[in-house]
């Protein structure tokens, strides 16, 4: 127990940065981030085995030879890790996480153009050593972003919250995660990971650091429309069957309205004067339209729960265990 209290008053910290293309600033992002770990390390706020750890996600320009060149120069502080191709954010993270496991006590992830503003970390680190396993670092001012960026940010905080998929607001991929929680990430297996769905659905004790975002000093957001869009399709799909059961509901309303229209049709051919052959064509064009989207809802709920299943989540995550 007393060694778990040491850890966490004086924790190794490893800094994980995912780097798509990022060789401009990769040097300057490096420079910023061991000052950070040395003025930490320096006050005791952190074990000096505390390291930054890029993750180069495939990059086509010189970032990995940036990379190395930083490890040489300072073995102890800078560590790198090199993906075959280009992976995606989420799991460039993923990568880092998982390998700095062993390693370190805790870990906090930051994008590699620090514009989420790594003033904060020693913020994250006072909540850690408060207890919390988790710490979201939150947006609390995006007018360094575009209407672009905002209002399609927005629209999709909305909808996955009308979708009941647990949700931090604008919370990016900055946050501290303890070693507690990278382990329970590691349970999960699945291949389209989302991981501020992920950890916002944990549980644990979480705070939340609120921080003011920056602009991009240099290049572009690496961030397409095709990969911004691919994320919050993985985001909506991998918490929510809610498109399936949507189809169920839609089905089952045709079905009703095409039941009442075949009755009317029905009853118009009985009592009143109508075209013949009229009552014979519409009456299976809205029963079978109707059955047909109804029984494809059905399909859709056990496709959603065999999806879920595929999945295979833990299906619990222990806190704490007394034995
Ligand atoms: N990134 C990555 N792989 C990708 C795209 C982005 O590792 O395929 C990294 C990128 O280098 C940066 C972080 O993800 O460290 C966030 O990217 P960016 O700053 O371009 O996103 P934005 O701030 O525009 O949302
Ligand atoms: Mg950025």
């Amino acid at each position: 127990m007393c060694e778990v209290a040491a850890q966490r008053s004086r924790p190794i910290l490893a800094i994980v940065v995912p780097c798509y293309n990022e060789a401009p600033l990769i040097v300057d992002t490096a420079r910023k981030l061991v000052e950070i770990l040395e003025e930490l390390s320096s006050h005791g706020e952190i074990d000096n085995q505390s390291f930054i750890y890029f993750v180069d996600d495939g990059s086509q320009d010189e970032t990995w030879l940036k990379i190395c060149h930083l490890h040489q120069m300072n073995p102890q502080k800078i560590k790198g890790l090199k993906l075959a191709r280009n992976f995606g954010s989420q799991s460039a993270i993923l990568a880092g996480i998982l390998s700095v496991r062993e390693r370190a006590h805790c870990a906090i992830t930051i994008d590699a153009d620090l514009q989420q503003d790594e003033r904060a970390i020693p913020l994250f680190l006072k909540s850690y050593k408060r207890g919390a396993e988790i710490v979201f670092g939150v947006r609390c001012d995006r007018s360094a972003d575009s209407f672009w960026k905002k209002s399609t940010a927005l629209i999709f905080y909305k909808c996955m919250k009308a979708m009941g998929v647990r949700i931090i607001e604008n919370h990016a991929d900055y946050r501290l995660i303890s070693r507690k929680v990278i382990d329970s990430l590691a349970e999960f297996r699945e291949y389209n990971l989302f991981l501020r769905g992920i950890f916002a659905d944990l549980g644990f004790k979480t705070e939340t650091v609120y921080f003011k975002a920056g602009r991009r000093q240099i290049g572009e957001t690496k961030f397409s429309f095709k990969k911004m869009a691919s994320l919050a399709l993985n985001g909506i799909t991998s918490f929510s069957v809610m498109p399936l059961r949507l189809i169920s509901i839609l089905g089952a309303g045709i079905f009703i309205f095409s039941c009442v229209m075949s009755i009317w049709i029905l009853f118009k051919a009985l009592f009143g004067k109508v075209v013949p052959g009229w009552a014979s064509t519409l009456i299976p064009i809205y029963i079978l339209g109707g059955l047909q989207i109804m029984l494809l809802g059905i399909l859709g709920e056990y496709i959603g729960r065999i999806y879920k299943e595929v999945k295979a989540r833990p299906r619990f995550i222990k806190d704490i265990e007394l034995f």
